[in-house]
């Protein structure tokens, strides 16, 4: 189980120096010596003002990495960006556990998105939806003219699709135009086809076409994850019973299943943010997929096997890109994904299921026996240390002191700098 022959696994890799890590990983990934030092720049100026509006300055976040991955046979080092604490030592935690029993096995769809062009004020919607199927070659033809290197790489328009809805504006129609993006995460590309379609749909039906947007709910592009996590390693078949108890609620209850997806969404957010992906269409697909039957519930769902070793399972729309959008604008995303050392969307986003149900079952286990908040203790306790004005060995120093007292305030924290100093 290598990634060209190296592993994944290291032990102790948070006591490292960050120029150890920064090592390790150079070692794992091969990158150069420029690659290398892009981990302390920040991003150009130039760049950043090509990207967003009224452009002041950047916006600095961590960026970590989690170790002792192996999807589908094949070891991964997953870069992360987040502000949250024990997030990514608890998917590198979960990921040594799953890799037990051969790590994350993982299923991908087509990359398939929906574009919507909705048509109204149409005298015989019947008749208009059969005119838009009796005209599909065309439509699609219309539609994969505006896209030859989509085209060219397999990709394009495929299908259509027409949906009658009601609503108190009358009857109307929402064409959902069937787009295989490829390597892309689709939005720029599907608007495009759907905006090139209005003025042919609107000649056929009569109709007056409003929106012509993608759907995030992209439940043509759907990514399982599975792995076993073993009981041993877990604390024994009664942590695993603990850990069903814990999970049957987030099956049953929106309230709970919306704190679990949050904790899939640590993960998944941090690598998506790292690729240079859009984070609120990951988001928006996630949870609208989480209510797909009508009832919002979790995304992952767990069993306990024949041997008692417990078994997670994850299901969720991907719309994820390795190419377009930032993600070959960013110099950090280009990196990480050299870090992941992926070659196709696909393959990302199988890892981004997998680091997703990771960080689910590393969450539940801990909400199920000790509690998060001991795992959060240090680095919650540095914050506070930073947060009562300390620098350098002082943060270290306050924060071992408040562990050790088991009072983690600021005020406390404010009494030992002034103590120190
Ligand atoms: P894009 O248009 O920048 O890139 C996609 C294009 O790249 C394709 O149309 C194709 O012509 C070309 N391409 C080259 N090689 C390719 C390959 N191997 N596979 C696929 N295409 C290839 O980007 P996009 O992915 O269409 O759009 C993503 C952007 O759209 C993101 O920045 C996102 O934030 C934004 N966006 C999102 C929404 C939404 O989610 N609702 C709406 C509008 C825009």
């Amino acid at each position: 189980m290598s990634n060209n022959g190296k592993s994944s696994k290291v032990s102790g890799f948070y006591k490292l120096s960050v120029e150890k890590r920064v090592e390790f990983v150079r070692n794992f990934s091969d990158l150069t010596e420029e690659e290398k030092r892009l981990f302390s720049t920040c991003l150009d100026m130039d760049i950043a003002d090509r990207m967003i509006e009224n452009v002041l300055g950047t916006f600095e976040l961590p960026l970590g990495v989690a170790v002792n991955f192996v999807i589908n046979g094949k070891d991964y080092l997953i870069p992360m960006v987040t502000e949250e604490s024990s997030v990514v030592a608890a998917a590198s935690n979960a990921a040594k556990i799953a890799r037990i029993k051969g790590g994350f096995k993982t299923e991908c769809s087509n990359p398939l998105m929906i574009g919507q062009i909705q048509i109204l004020n149409m005298d015989d919607v019947a008749s208009a939806a059969q005119k838009i199927m009796d005209h599909k070659r065309e439509i699609l033809q219309l539609a994969n003219a505006q896209d030859k290197i989509l085209v060219d790489l397999g990709g394009g328009a495929k299908d259509l699709e027409v949906r009658i809805l009601d609503s108190p504006l009358g009857k109307m129609i929402v064409v959902h135009l069937i787009v295989d993006v490829r390597d892309a995460m689709g939005a720029n590309a599907v608007n495009t086809m759907c905006e090139a379609l209005a003025t042919y749909l609107e000649e056929i039906t009569n109709g007056k076409v409003r929106l012509k947007i993608l759907s995030n709910l992209a439940d043509r592009r759907i990514v399982k994850a599975k792995a076993v996590f073993d009981k041993e390693k877990m604390g024994g078949e009664h942590v695993v019973d603990a850990f069903l108890e814990s999970y049957m609620l987030a099956s049953i209850d929106p309230y709970r299943a919306a704190t679990h997806n949050k904790g899939i969404m640590n993960g998944i957010d941090a690598l998506i943010i790292a690729t240079g992906n859009d984070f609120r269409a990951i988001e928006a697909g996630a949870h609208a997929y989480a209510a797909r039957n009508g009832k919002y519930t979790s995304l992952t769902r767990y069993h306990k096997d024949k041997n008692g070793d417990l078994v997670g399972e994850i299901e969720l729309p991907l719309a994820v890109g390795i190419v377009g959008g930032a993600a070959n604008m960013h110099p950090k995303a280009k990196l990480c994904r050299k870090i992941l050392g992926i070659k196709t969307a696909q393959e990302l986003a199988e890892v981004v299921a997998s680091l997703g149900l990771a960080q689910n079952f590393a969450a539940v286990l801990a909400l199920s026996t000790t509690g998060i908040q001991k795992g959060h203790m240090s680095l919650h306790a540095k914050n506070i240390a930073v947060m009562a004005g300390a620098k350098g060995e002082e943060i270290d120093k306050i924060a071992e002191r408040m562990i050790k007292e088991k009072k983690i305030k600021l005020d406390r924290a404010k009494e030992i700098l002034e103590g120190i100093r």
